[in-house]
């Protein structure tokens, strides 16, 4: 028996039908307290750092007031989960409080960890210090990065205790409650289709891809002449969601960033990075390694292979929009479109690291060769890529002093290794020979797209020990370090570094 969905003030857990969302409330808190506001998403949505200083932006962004005349509510969603139809998932500890319009851009704010919703299946609706640090300081440096990205205003503890089933010596470990306040133009994923296709709901989907289209792809349809949503249209738009993602994912591969949990409920429909779990950044530049701990068999979810992971997750959402179109064939172009897209997108961003600035043919080939040579011996991206700009050509004999740094173990680095790279630096000087931009254009170039400063796994880390001990002072470092992730922030230098040896292995986990 299924219980109506909407719109009734209820987070009892439910499956429900013929609904977007549901209404629900979120969960008083005990001792409400900020840690961080971000100031550019204060500005952003037309807010003052006063206004961050009232009791009722404390209130509000912890779930203790609901603003008059707003509703909250709990978005309903399905999902593949590691490449198997999971059913009904929804937001479980999201529920979005209200939009602000501002500078004529529509945010949705949204508070991640306020209690239960009807999607909360067997958890808590809750979210812990740990988790809420590392999506609080990751998104915001994420879109400093210039990645596609939801965004956060506001970290705050709720002054609850959480249980997780993380067991010291064990027993039940009990960690600090916290919430993080989420802005976004939209949060709807691939899995909020997928969803009414997989109950045959068409009514349901219509209407919410025609919102999709009309609210955030608008465009599709004023230049349609007849001015209406038709199958051309949708076609159109799985084009554009495809186009997107494939930016957002290229990008992730320039930063070294590693999703975790690339789900096709943890893909936006927008194209932006949500959903900050397990993630993690590269150090050694291995295309094999996943953050996520329940992934380490399969690796499904691995750095090298997240553009094919993205196009799996698009064929999910075109066969979820198929049954508005009843025809494979534009569909079926728009995914073929995607993998060719990927490959040159891939190649011009792997141009643009190693500072090229034309296109050649053989390109493809030099690139190939230096991500060979990366694995050969632990090699830190960052640092590698960084450093790289420092070289010009002129002087072919000095890459390998130029990229030292960038070893994790110079013992290991033998003649052999040594003798690859001097082949591909010798390769690499002949190609810049031929490059017509100088070499101080080169160099800011490079620098402009191979970040000095990323959220290595060990920092969000420092920062978490810190905060549970009651200290938020490197959460706020942190954060404005990674506001200039290309700039040479000297006094910060000891940021730029590789990840020391106690945190070899560790990440953070989602929960
Ligand atoms: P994720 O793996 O974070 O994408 O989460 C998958 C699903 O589990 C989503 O529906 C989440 O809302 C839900 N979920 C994750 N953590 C919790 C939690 N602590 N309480 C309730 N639901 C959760
Ligand atoms: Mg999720
Ligand atoms: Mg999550």
């Amino acid at each position: 028996s299924q219980l109506p969905a909407d719109p009734i003030t209820d987070n009892s857990r439910r499956q429900v039908t013929k609904a977007c969302y549901s209404f629900v409330t979120p969960k008083q808190t005990g001792k409400p307290e900020l840690v961080n506001v971000s100031p550019e998403m204060l500005d952003t949505l037309g807010l003052s750092e006063n206004d961050a200083k009232t009791k009722q932006f404390l209130n509000v962004f912890t779930g203790n007031t609901v603003l008059e005349g707003t509703t909250p509510y709990a978005m309903c969603y399905g999902g593949h989960q590691f490449g198997h139809w999971a059913g009904q998932l929804g937001d479980g500890r999201a529920i979005n409080l209200f939009e602000v319009q501002h500078n004529n851009q529509n945010w949705k704010l949204q508070l991640k960890g306020a209690g239960e919703t009807p999607y909360s299946r067997t958890a808590d609706g809750l979210a812990v210090l740990r988790s809420s640090v590392r999506e609080y300081l990751c998104s915001e440096a994420m879109y400093h990065l210039g990645v596609p990205t939801t965004r956060a205003l506001s970290l705050a503890l709720s002054g609850d205790p959480v249980l997780r089933d993380v067991m010291y010596n064990g027993n039940p470990a009990y960690e600090k409650g916290a919430i993080v306040t989420r802005v976004s133009p939209s949060f709807l994923r691939f899995g909020s289709y997928e969803i009414h296709a997989s109950r045959n709901d068409l009514s349901t989907l219509k209407t919410l891809v025609d919102y999709t289209i009309n609210s955030h792809f608008s465009h599709l349809v004023t230049v349609n002449t007849k001015a209406e949503i038709n199958k051309q249209t949708y076609v159109q738009f799985l084009n554009d969601v495809a186009m997107r993602s494939l930016d957002m994912v290229i990008h992730w591969q320039r930063v070294g960033f590693v999703h975790g949990v690339m789900n096709t409920d943890n893909l936006s429909i927008l194209g932006l990075t949500i959903d900050y779990g397990p993630y993690g950044w590269l150090e050694g530049y291995e295309p094999g390694w996943t953050p996520n701990t329940t992934d380490r068999q399969n690796k499904r979810y691995q750095f090298g292979t997240q553009p094919d992971i993205v196009l799996w997750n698009l064929y999910q959402l075109a066969n979820a929009l198929y049954p508005l179109i009843e025809e494979a064939e534009g569909l079926e172009a728009v995914l073929a479109n995607y993998a060719e897209q990927k490959d040159i997108k891939y190649l011009q961003m792997m141009r643009s690291k190693i500072g090229l600035s034309s296109e050649e043919q053989l390109d493809a080939n030099l690139i190939q060769e230096l991500e060979d040579c990366l694995q050969l011996t632990e090699t830190d991206m960052t640092i590698f890529f960084r450093n790289l700009s420092d070289f010009d050509g002129a002087n072919p004999t000095n890459g390998l002093q130029i990229i030292r740094e960038s070893f994790y173990d110079i013992e290991s680095v033998t003649e052999a290794i040594k003798d690859r790279w001097n082949l591909w630096f010798d390769s690499y000087a002949d190609r810049l020979q031929r490059e017509s931009i100088s070499a101080k254009a080169k160099k800011e170039n490079m620098n402009s797209v191979n970040p000095k400063y990323v959220l290595r796994n060990y920092m969000a880390q420092l920062a978490i020990d810190d905060a549970n001990k009651g200290d938020y002072k490197l959460i706020d470092d942190l954060f404005n370090l990674l506001k200039q992730p290309y700039a040479e922030q000297t006094k910060h230098e000891k940021w730029f570094a590789k990840r020391p040896e106690w945190a070899r292995h560790k990440v953070g986990c989602s929960m």
